[in-house]
């Protein structure tokens, strides 16, 4: 339907279009129905150049006007409300914001991840090849979303969340539905040694094979999917409840912000999670 490039066949997401406005969505989530989510393309939205048409992040330098109609049609095609949003504001952290009644409308400053109990309060996070982290607890009915780039990663960004479920609400990890969102692939995700070097300190040494390989130049491949399985599974939740991505964000540039193929010249993909009222 869109036309994405998928690295297998398995079902991780569903392409969905609700008013003219395409999104993933994730069948993990769809099957509890507890929840409303989903995540963003480029397409369906009206803002122009670089940040077209789809983009509500307000760090790209697009028209606020635009940033509002995007983000009325978005909410709009997940089913959530546009006013009732929280979003974070990231700087590569592990800090998880407790989302609570009143906090509509809020922006979390030099956080990275979010958590609430709230039905109807929507968790929004932002995304050019870095990784989102979905969590949904069926039985507490809580929900976290989080931010996880490879300092996130290496910092263990999506464990972190689980503990911040686990302490606020009670929740069990293994009660716990995750998901692993679009993100950059590691046959696109070059990186240099001294990035290799923090996964080789903090990952079990059995791992590392399936996390990165050397090349010829020095450099390596990254896996950020298969690092933050691992780190979601170190975190106790079970494999059977992890969805992980099979759409890179990088190889599907005319659909998704991808920012190694951009750089900064370039709007945000944005995640959505809500508990429905
Ligand atoms: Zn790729």
């Amino acid at each position: 339907m869109l036309g994405l490039k998928y690295k297998n066949q398995d079902r991780i997401f569903d392409e969905k279009e609700e008013g003219g406005v395409p999104y993933l969505s994730f069948p993990i989530f769809e099957n509890l129905k507890i929840v409303n989510h989903g995540f963003s393309t480029r397409l369906g939205g009206v803002s122009k150049g670089c940040c077209a048409s789809m983009n509500i992040s307000t760090t790209r330098g697009d028209d606020p006007a635009a940033i509002k109609e995007n983000t009325r049609r978005i909410a709009q095609a997940i089913g959530v409300e546009a006013e009732r949003m929280v979003y974070t504001h990231q700087t590569h952290t592990v800090n998880v914001a407790v989302v609570r009644e009143g906090d509509e409308g809020k922006r979390f400053m030099e956080t990275d991840g979010m958590v609430t109990n709230v039905p109807g309060i929507c968790l929004v996070t932002f995304y050019a090849d870095c990784v989102p982290l979905y969590f949904v607890d069926p039985v507490k009915r809580v929900i976290g979303l989080s931010h996880s780039g490879w300092r996130g990663t290496v910092r263990r960004m999506g464990k972190v969340t689980v503990e911040k479920m686990q302490e606020t609400y009670g929740s069990n990890p293994e009660d716990i539905i995750a998901a692993i969102g679009p993100s950059i692939c590691q046959e696109c995700y070059e990186v240099s040694e001294d990035v290799a070097c923090e996964f080789r300190k903090e990952f079990k040494e059995e791992v590392q094979p399936e996390l990165f390989y050397r090349k010829e130049n020095g450099k390596y491949q990254l896996n950020l999917w298969r690092a933050n399985e691992e780190v979601l599974l170190e975190a106790g939740i079970t494999k059977e409840h992890i969805a992980v991505t099979n759409v890179c964000t990088h190889c599907n540039p005319e659909i998704l912000f991808s920012h190694r193929t951009t750089g900064d010249k370039r709007g945000n993909l944005s995640a959505f999670l809500s508990l429905k009222e």
